[in-house]
């Protein structure tokens, strides 16, 4: 199958000024762009030709992992954002959030930190367990904890790219920008 680059619900501009459109342009018009790019010249002749996004995440290795990967990852990325959105959880997902970590500002502040101690390129996760227990996730370079079974919630791109135009090497600045556009609606909905 072809794998295609999403179209976003909101323009470019719309999440400004926290993540600026340049940041859009250059994000997602060229780095998501390009890992779209690279899966589908990579699968051609493999068995991950006609396989699903899903699949290739949980299955594949090497470059056809990374690339596709990162296509889920960025997807998933940018979707939970919104210019006007939810900015705070409400429902069964607070309660978890509540139970687990004490309270969201508690778990906002554990979630900073596993962004900002992720060495390197990577993305952290707020996810679900199979027994339904919330987790913070490091993951390096491409990793998903879906290859781990767990269901994917949250997740805030730590790869210089998603923050270097706009924040420069300020990547705690870079993630309180981010609380700014997710929107906990989207966030439940996955949950
Ligand atoms: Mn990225």
């Amino acid at each position: 199958m072809i794998h295609e680059l999403p179209n976003l619900p909101y323009a470019l501009d719309a999440l400004e000024p926290y993540l600026s459109k340049k940041t859009f342009e250059f994000h997602y018009g060229k780095h998501h762009q390009a890992y779209v790019t690279n899966l589908n010249n990579l699968i051609v002749g493999t068995k991950f030709e006609n396989a699903s996004l899903d699949t290739i995440v949980k299955e594949a290795e090497g470059g056809i992992f990374n690339n596709g990967a990162q296509i889920w990852n960025h997807t998933f990325y940018f979707l939970q954002f919104s210019s006007s959105p939810k900015l705070t959880p409400t429902g069964d997902l607070a309660k978890a959030i509540d139970v687990t970590f004490g309270s969201l500002p508690e778990f906002k502040e554990q979630f900073n930190k596993a962004c900002a101690t992720l060495f390197g390129s990577g993305w952290a996760w707020l996810a679900k367990s199979t027994d339904g227990k919330l987790e913070i996730i490091q993951e390096s370079n491409a990793g998903n904890p879906l290859r781990r079974g767990y269901t994917p919630l949250l997740t805030c791109d730590v790869w210089e790219h998603a923050y270097y135009l706009d924040q420069q090497n300020r990547r705690p600045d870079y993630i309180q920008a981010f609380w700014n556009v997710v929107d906990w609606k989207v966030i439940e909905g996955r949950f």
